[in-house]
């Protein structure tokens, strides 16, 4: 679905961001896969070639926070592979401190990766898709983008600002024949949620219509799908991928 498309995917180490890297790869992409430092790249690298040693992939490791770094970084991607199909801004840091224990440097962290980061990517990747005739970028929201939680409120401000910068940016580039999406995961079964006891998982499934929590894979195939020509009209479009529990 993918074949000779070029794709940029951003917290593709673990979880979720690798299980689309392994998506795209099994689809045909060639990926670059962003994570947040050396080690866990090519930890990264090694087990997707291990799998299978002729899947293109590489990596790097920019600081997301700091636009010209990552601009460097776009830049050298499209020097290396002359194109860049597909950007996928999926790296994302959660919180769950309740309102009376905030600092202003904890909202400000969460806002910096989940918002901030995502418009550094897009800067540079825009200017090239712009140049090539076309591209797609996809966000990774978060069911809470819809509904909020109930501490943490940085997490879910940070979302809804990931759905709002989707929606504008499809209404701007449309034009350029950019599409734009987001998909929004409910609990996902990723590191973060596997660390959870027991007595905690049980009544989140309870609340889940379709009795399960998802997996990084049931994610990755939303992503494949936008990232397609099958969503070739598609844009401006947060998917859910929550087994209706924001319901
Ligand atoms: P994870 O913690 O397993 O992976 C996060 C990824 O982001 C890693 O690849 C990591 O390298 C990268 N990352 C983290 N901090 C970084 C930093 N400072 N700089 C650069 N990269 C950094 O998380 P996950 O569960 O796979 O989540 C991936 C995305 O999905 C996030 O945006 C998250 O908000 C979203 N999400 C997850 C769930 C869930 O239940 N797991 C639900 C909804 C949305």
């Amino acid at each position: 679905m993918l074949k000779g498309k070029v794709a940029v995917v951003t917290g593709g180490t673990r979880g979720i961001g690798y299980a689309i890297v392994r998506k795209y790869l099994e689809n045909g992409a060639k990926v670059v896969l962003f994570g947040s430092r050396e080690e866990t790249v090519n930890k990264a690298l090694s087990s997707l070639r291990e799998e299978n040693s002729s899947w293109e992939v590489s990596g790097y490791y920019p600081n997301l926070s700091d636009a010209s770094e990552v601009k460097e970084v776009i830049e050298k991607i499209k020097a290396q592979y002359g194109r860049i199909d597909i950007l996928v801004n999926n790296a994302g840091i959660s919180d769950s401190t309740p309102i009376d224990n905030y600092t202003e440097e904890q909202f400000t962290k969460v806002m910096q990766l989940n918002v901030n980061a995502i418009f550094n990517a897009v800067m540079p990747a825009v200017k090239i898709m712009k140049e090539q005739g076309g591209g797609c970028i996809i966000n990774t929201s978060s069911m809470v983008s819809l509904c909020g939680q109930p501490s943490g409120v940085a997490y879910p401000t940070s979302k809804s600002a990931v759905n709002g910068l989707t929606w504008s940016l499809a209404r701007e580039l449309g034009p350029s024949n950019i599409r734009v999406n987001a998909v929004a995961p409910g609990i996902t079964n990723t590191d973060m949620v596997a660390a959870l006891p027991e007595q905690m998982i049980q009544p989140l499934i309870n609340a889940i219509p379709l009795r399960r929590v998802g997996e990084p894979e049931d994610v990755a195939n939303a992503f494949l799908f936008l990232a397609s020509d099958m969503a070739s009209y598609v844009t401006g479009e947060i998917l859910s991928v929550d087994g209706a529990m924001r319901t």
